[in-house]
């Protein structure tokens, strides 16, 4: 199904192969293990594992994965662990074994004790706040630290102290030594260590300086022999430092940095900062809560591999960002679990109706296609019996005009059965519908004979042969298309409060009960919904509305507009 399209970043790399610059192809994908992934880190993910895939048939290619792990105060192993089972739940896999930046700590050491003894580094001792004041402004040169000119002996041995713990946080710095009058502030001096007293999720506490994020990646790329390290848009600024450090140590690559643009999804916050601060504050249950963009939510809604793989190659890749309609998401859902979700009734507010003809005392059993266009997918056993429950919704006491449910003088099919009529309708103390009374018509299984006018269909489970289940209805997070856009407005002021609705006494058809976790169905007439991984048993039952059957963005793009 999914067309592998050409873009500029296959130009590039097969120029590259044609011209014999490059004999191979090797990305990476490189996350810092501070948050869970999101939809955003899937489109980086399909680019560059899906690369490798592509290109290995003609060349040798891999992916790496590698944690890009500076920064131990901000990073945790669980988020390494689920990084790792969010890819491989992708369906894509890395080349073994797993890649550190930490790895490399030695390596990158030694580097930086090349610039230095190459005059192209130095330890500045200026404070935070000074450094800033020296660092200019985007329209203002900076202005040289009073410790640019050290001795490359006297900054070897502050480098060696630092590494050695005899100062404090914030002391030193070692910057690279470029140009502070550089139109471009990442050239300005960056720092490339600094001084952390901080346990490492992956070294422990043999470091107590760590390597800039700038510094580390570019030489990481440089270690691993990566070819092509595709990264997004913002980090344009940084590759003439990128650059600048490859050609100044004795790295044993060449890497070459293409930048592409960021995913970026209306209703949507594609932030682990902010991500996190939903988290951290309980405002949903945790990083795989269903209605947050990160994968292990989303796959916990029911999101399919299959769906956001055809979701990133649909999007596509260029040079041009932009904000892509999450509906185009919700469609490569729908249109996956359209096809290959058996069907299943559940009905979500139910109310009791008996049908008063129905006299045998065993359950009709009723065999219902699982599909309406698969046959593969076989049939199921549905029993009706005299009492059964409908959705509230489907009854009228007065019917409105095209009304096409159950009302007096609307007579209605249930799915997959019989014709059913009005007779009466009994309503409890506080004057809501209890029970309705309704006859069927036992000539009307699979056909209408003449004269019939049932114009609608209706859901129903049995009564006494259904499950209670519990029905978890996500809307979106967000109220707004642009949550973070609005400089003045924290995001969280635009959370949407009906983002969930539960629907405790929702019952279920019988064969559901046993189904696998993370089972997916189409609920006839309401949706596609998934079995909750974690919170569901056979006991009781726990679904998730993965999206709804309305496509808003078919529409769109048929041209009906929304
Ligand atoms: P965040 O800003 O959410 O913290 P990040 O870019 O800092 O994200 P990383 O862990 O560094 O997160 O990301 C790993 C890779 O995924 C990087 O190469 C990054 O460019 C890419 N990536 C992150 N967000 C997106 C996005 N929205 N669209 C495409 N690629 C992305
Ligand atoms: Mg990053």
């Amino acid at each position: 199904m999914s067309t592998k399209s050409g873009h500029f970043i296959k130009t590039a790399i097969d120029k590259d192969l044609a011209s014999g610059a490059r004999q191979c192809v090797v990305t990476r994908f490189p996350p810092e293990p501070n948050g869970y992934l999101h939809i955003g880190h899937a489109k980086s993910i399909c680019l560059n594992f899906g690369l490798a895939e592509e290109y290995a048939s003609q060349v040798p290619a891999h992916c790496n994965l590698r944690f890009d792990d500076t920064n131990p105060e901000k990073e945790e192993q669980s988020y390494v662990d689920s990084i790792k089972a969010d890819i491989q739940w992708l369906g894509f896999q890395w080349q073994e074994p797993v890649h550190f930046a930490s790895d490399y700590f030695d390596h990158l050491y030694d580097f930086a004790l090349q610039l230095i003894d190459k005059g192209l580094a130095y330890v500045c001792s200026l404070s935070p706040e000074q450094s800033r004041e020296y660092r200019g402004t985007l329209t203002e040169p900076g202005t040289n630290s009073p410790f640019r000119e050290r001795e490359i002996s006297e900054n070897r041995e502050l480098f060696e102290r630092m590494r050695a713990g005899e100062f404090a946080e914030g002391e030193h710095v070692l910057r690279a030594k470029i140009d502070m009058a550089s139109p471009n502030m990442n050239m300005r001096d960056p720092i490339l260590y600094r001084i952390r007293y901080a346990e490492h999720h992956q070294t422990g506490d043999q470091w107590c300086i760590y390597p800039m994020y700038d510094f580390t990646h570019g030489l990481s790329d440089a270690i691993e022999g990566v070819t092509h390290s595709l990264c997004t848009l913002e980090f344009e600024d940084h590759r003439p430092l990128y650059n600048w450090l490859i050609d100044n140590v004795s790295a044993p690559g060449t890497p070459q940095q293409i930048e592409f643009a960021r995913l970026n999804l209306n209703y949507t916050i594609t932030s682990k900062r902010k991500l996190k601060q939903l988290v951290d504050a309980g405002t949903v249950t945790g990083w795989d809560d269903p209605r947050l963009p990160t994968l292990a939510a989303m796959r916990r809604r029911g999101y399919t591999p299959a769906s956001i793989r055809q979701f990133c190659e649909s999007v596509g890749i260029s040079k041009a960002g932009s904000v892509v309609d999450v509906g185009m998401l919700e469609h490569a859902v729908r249109e996956d679990l359209d096809r290959n979700a058996p069907r299943a009734m559940c009905v979500l507010d139910p109310v009791r109706l008996v049908l008063s003809n129905f006299s045998q005392e065993e359950p009709e059993i009723l065999s219902l296609p699982n599909h309406p266009k698969d046959e593969s997918l076989g049939h199921r056993d549905v029993p009706l019996t005299r009492e059964i429950y409908i959705d509230r919704a489907d009854f009228a006491e007065l019917a409105p005009p095209k009304w096409k449910r159950l009302a007096p003088e609307h007579p209605v099919r249930l799915r997959g059965a019989y014709v059913i009529t009005l007779e009466r309708f009994e309503k409890d103390s506080a004057g809501n519908i209890d029970t309705i009374y309704c006859r069927y018509d036992p000539d009307t299984l699979g056909k209408n004979p003449e004269g019939y006018k049932a114009k609608g269909v209706i859901h129903w489970v049995s009564a006494t042969h259904s499950v209670p289940a519990e029905v978890r209805l996500y809307d979106r997070l967000f109220k707004v298309e642009s949550p973070d856009a609005d400089k003045g407005v924290d995001f969280t002021e635009h959370l949407n409060p009906d983002s969930l609705t539960i629907r405790a006494q929702a019952r279920a058809e019988q064969s559901l009960q046993h189904a696998a976790a993370e089972s997916k169905f189409q609920f006839e007439r309401e949706g596609y919904f998934c079995i909750d991984r974690y919170d569901s048993s056979a006991e009781h039952l726990v679904f998730n509305r993965v999206v709804s059957l309305r496509d808003g963005w078919a529409k769109v793009q048929k041209g009906g507009g929304k």
